[in-house]
């Protein structure tokens, strides 16, 4: 019997024994149709039963109705004979109400489930839009940063930097885009530079194996990527047999990617990994778009110096560039030659130049550049040509000029540039520049070796402590 059915049980026994103290109380058993009553609580108590409950009540009604006909003697057959028709009508004639009732509730019940798959649903779609949210915030976040890298990469004309800047926007993408430790990568970036390939940036190689193998790791990336123009990603390394000599602990899986420029292979990107199968494919189109874009800025370092080498004067210091100093420099000695006299060299480089890069920046380097051509310039005469002969290496030819002269004329710039007050930015930076001088025809016969004898004495300066002039020998 379950709890519906326990309110009717006690109402149906309480009436039961209330009809038995009425009859015994009027003593008139054949006026007592109390007992039809039964009948209404029946109607009325069943509505919440099941069948079970329900039958187990109609059979407790006739036989109560027995027990009072017979045994107790208290109603006539006829009510009795009445009381079980009504019995029986009420259970027949409310069926097809009780059924009705039935599909309302279902149909309740249905309609409660429904609202319930709906909130539900609602619910997940919610959670649906709140994930496709989150999702698409980090795709914005992800194409942000490659945007942002790009930019980054296409700030710099400067070959190395741009070099120096690929590799750490590639780490910064791997590390806050992939998510992936720096510690479970490695790669490499080849380059072509004239006519050869080399390795312009490497991470996660030790310095010595890489100036090692150079030539083996480069052949073995070319030939691993062949002629394809398109990524390729070996997902297993170990299902290719020697897999491109590059037999290193992290190579679990590499990816290739080559940088074409109008159908010139410019460049490789190697990746490697230490898991098998690193990397998704949204991963893969992320570093894929970023070196298009590493392709693009090298290949405008590229047009840049192409167009450099073709001018005569350097755009950051305004100084001749190296090609020109070479043209003019052979054509002073052949003038010496012809007319006799000396000619000097002066080759000055920067100390510690790395460091002002490092600590200051790159653009207070070039302004400490851009100013030093400027004091160059000016303790100098018309006759003299002052060219930028690398990166932060400066040369002056001095025609007519003797190797005493020409060193003292060194000291004194070297003076100028140690006492000079640089400021960048408000902030006060010390130089000081290291020179070696040579003169012609006295310590060498041709441009070659002249060139040589100065770079050996500024050498010479540099490891005497540096900021200092000296004499070739
Ligand atoms: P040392 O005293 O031995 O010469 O030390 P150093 O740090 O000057 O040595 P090194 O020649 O290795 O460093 C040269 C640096 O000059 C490295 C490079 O980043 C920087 N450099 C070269 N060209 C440029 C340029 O155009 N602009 C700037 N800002 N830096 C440059
Ligand atoms: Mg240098
Ligand atoms: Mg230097």
């Amino acid at each position: 019997m379950n709890n519906k059915s326990v309110f009717p049980a006690i109402l149906f026994a309480s009436t039961a024994v209330f009809i038995i103290i009425l009859n015994v109380w009027l003593r008139s058993p054949q006026d007592n149709y109390s007992v039809l009553s039964l009948s209404i609580i029946l109607l009325f108590s069943r509505n919440n039963m099941n069948y079970g409950a329900q039958l187990m009540f109609f059979a407790a009604a006739v036989l109560f109705t027995g027990v009072l006909l017979f045994p107790l003697k208290q109603i006539t057959p006829l009510i009795a004979l009445i009381a079980v028709i009504q019995y029986a009508s009420v259970y027949l004639l409310t069926m097809p109400f009780l059924s009705h009732i039935a599909g309302i509730e279902e149909r309740k019940a249905g309609l409660g489930e429904n609202k319930r798959l709906l909130e539900a649903g609602k619910q997940d779609s919610l959670d649906g839009a709140m994930l496709k949210d989150d999702l698409l915030e980090k795709q914005i976040k992800d194409i942000r940063s490659l945007y942002d890298a790009a930019k980054e990469l296409g700030s710099s004309l400067n070959h190395d930097e741009t070099m120096e800047l690929t590799t750490a926007v590639l780490k910064k993408i791997i590390r806050n885009n992939f998510k992936i430790s720096p510690d479970d990568i490695t790669f490499m970036i080849i380059f072509k530079k004239e006519y050869e390939y080399y390795i312009a940036q490497s991470f996660g190689y030790d310095e010595e194996s890489i100036r090692d193998n150079e030539k083996t790791f480069v052949n073995a990336i070319l030939k691993s990527v062949g002629k394809s123009q398109e990524y390729i990603y070996i997902q297993d390394t170990s299902k290719i047999p020697g897999d491109a000599g590059l037999t290193m602990e992290l190579n679990k899986c590499v990816i290739y990617i080559p940088f074409y420029v109008k159908n010139k292979l410019l460049g490789v990107l190697f990746i490697s990994g230490s898991k098998i199968n690193m990397f998704d494919e949204k991963q893969i189109e992320s570093i894929r778009m970023l070196s298009n874009q590493i392709a693009i800025s090298l290949e405008k370092v590229h047009l840049y110096e192409e167009v450099e080498k073709l001018s005569e004067t350097d755009s950051l210091t305004g100084l001749y560039v190296h090609r020109y100093f070479q043209d003019k420099l052979e054509n002073e000695i052949k003038r010496t030659q012809r007319y006799g006299g000396t000619l000097s060299l002066v080759l000055g480089d920067i100390d510690h130049f790395k460091v002002i890069n490092d600590t200051y920046g790159h653009l207070a380097g070039d302004y400490i550049l851009k100013t030093i051509a400027v004091i160059l310039k000016n303790h100098t005469s018309i006759m003299d040509s002052v060219a930028r002969y690398g990166g932060e290496e400066f040369v002056i030819i001095l025609p007519d000029t003797d190797k005493e002269k020409a060193h003292a004329k060194a000291v004194k710039i070297r003076k100028e540039i140690e006492k000079y007050p640089f400021k960048y930015k408000e902030i006060q930076i010390k130089i000081t520049m290291s020179m070696g001088v040579a003169a012609y025809p006295l310590d060498a016969d041709a441009r070659r070796t002249l060139i040589d004898k100065a770079d050996k004495a500024l050498y010479r300066a540099k490891e005497e402590g540096r900021n200092r002039v000296i004499r070739a020998e």
